[in-house]
């Protein structure tokens, strides 16, 4: 039987979660944004109160909830709060618990779970290279063995938190491209605990964006870094193997943001809709206003639905790498057309830094090119749901 409805603990998930995100208000995450410093406040308070332990396994004292609840736990935060505020569930609860919780072994994975669940670390995933773009086989970074471990070298860009984290996943090359016996052989997937290198360094420099200012970009550079043989994420040469779950996990993140953020704005548009008047009427009498608003919230309920098809998947073990893109790319361009709308709804006043309109413009247009651009779920969802010739 399909059941839709939210249970009730999934309901008190939301309501504990949307109490603590609206201590932190529109002022919180202007300034933030404005000054691009971390938000640690919140980070702080989201450890304090335990959301770190939300998909730790129990038997690591965690509460051990699946990809479902931490889907409504990123969606009720970017409704409340905005995008920021969700991306860092994001990068601890997805990047580094879900992963490490997955793909992690031995003494290193129970160690990280505990200290990620009380809020010891941050994380950033290093994927992206200047050279290779959206083609992961053509990364240059490279791990080569060294006695009990690996040697790093290379440079990622756009990595977000890279300034602020503690741990990273950072994938190599640890067989040469011709060398491979299968064209997807050849990577490794390195856990590397940036407080406690051995040898060698990794520079870090901002990038001034556009989106997320406060979580910021980072060009990462890795020069001799050396990572023992037991921080391997997964298996040696197999990365690529298990990128698919790493990505579907971060899809199903990045649309319950999206959703989420579309529904703040949306609230917001409409609120304005009714109270603003020209013309001796609310602007929200016209149609011109209400239908883009009608579509907006149309497009984010169809988006939400697939997003929760995929976390159920994810959770039963099934492939959900379709669900999943399809609901990376509803959600982004949902949250996107919403805060556009928003926009025009807000007229002027939605270019005034302090209507905070802006500012969720910014942010909902990273998801439509980051970190799938839409034109590559395009891609995939062409071949694996229509059958049509692999396009990249
Ligand atoms: C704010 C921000 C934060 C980010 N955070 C991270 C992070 O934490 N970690 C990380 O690893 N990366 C991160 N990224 C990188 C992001 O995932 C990439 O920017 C994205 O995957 C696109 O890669 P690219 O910029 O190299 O674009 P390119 O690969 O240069 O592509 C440019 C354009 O061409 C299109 N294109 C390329 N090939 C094809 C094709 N075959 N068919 C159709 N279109 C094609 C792409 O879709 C894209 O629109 C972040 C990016 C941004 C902007």
């Amino acid at each position: 039987m399909l059941n839709y409805e939210e249970t009730e603990d999934q309901k008190l998930l939301r309501e504990t979660i949307g109490a603590l995100a609206i201590q932190f208000g529109d002022e919180y995450w202007r300034n933030k944004d404005t000054s691009g410093e971390f938000p640690r406040e919140y980070f702080e308070a989201l450890a304090r109160d335990g959301w770190f332990n939300l998909n730790v396994p129990q038997e690591l004292g965690g509460t051990g909830l699946g990809m479902v609840e931490t889907a409504i736990v990123i969606n009720e935060v970017a409704k409340k709060a905005g995008m920021a505020a969700s991306d860092i569930l994001m990068a601890i609860c997805v990047f580094a618990i879900q992963t490490i919780k997955s793909f992690a072994k031995g003494p290193l994975r129970d160690r990280l779970l505990q200290e990620l669940a009380q809020g010891k670390h941050i994380m950033s995933f290093c994927l992206t290279e200047p050279g290779a773009g959206v083609n992961t086989l053509d990364i240059a970074t490279t791990a080569t063995k060294d006695g009990d471990g690996f040697i790093i070298n290379g440079a990622k860009i756009w990595i977000t938190l890279a300034h602020e984290a503690t741990i990273m996943n950072v994938v190599a090359r640890t067989t040469p491209k011709h060398e491979a016996r299968k064209r997807t052989d050849g990577l490794t997937i390195f856990l590397v605990e940036t407080n406690n290198l051995r040898q060698g360094k990794i520079r870090k420099k901002r990038i001034d964006d556009l989106s997320m200012r406060s979580l910021g970009s980072n060009e990462v550079f890795f020069d001799n870094v050396y990572v023992p043989s037991e921080n391997i994420i997964g298996e040696h040469d197999k990365g690529w193997d298990i990128l698919p779950a790493l990505l579907n996990a971060e899809r199903i993140s990045t649309a319950s943001m999206s959703v989420g953020l579309g529904q703040l704005v949306l609230e917001k548009a409409c609120d304005y809709a009714k109270s603003r008047q020209v013309f001796s009427r609310p602007i929200g009498s016209n149609q011109a206003i209400q239908f883009p608003l009608a579509k907006a919230k149309t497009d984010l309920e169809g988006a939400w639905a697939v997003t929760q098809r995929a976390s159920w998947e994810f959770d039963n073990g099934l492939d959900c790498a379709v669900a999943a893109n399809v609901a990376a790319y509803m959600g982004a361009r949902a949250a996107f057309f919403a805060s556009d709308r928003a926009i025009q709804t807000y007229g002027g006043l939605g270019f005034a830094k302090n209507s905070d309109i802006e500012r969720h413009w910014r942010d909902s247009r990273l998801f439509r090119t980051g970190p799938v651009p839409e034109e590559m779920a395009l891609n995939f969802l062409a071949q694996r749901m229509l059958g049509l010739p692999r396009s990249y």
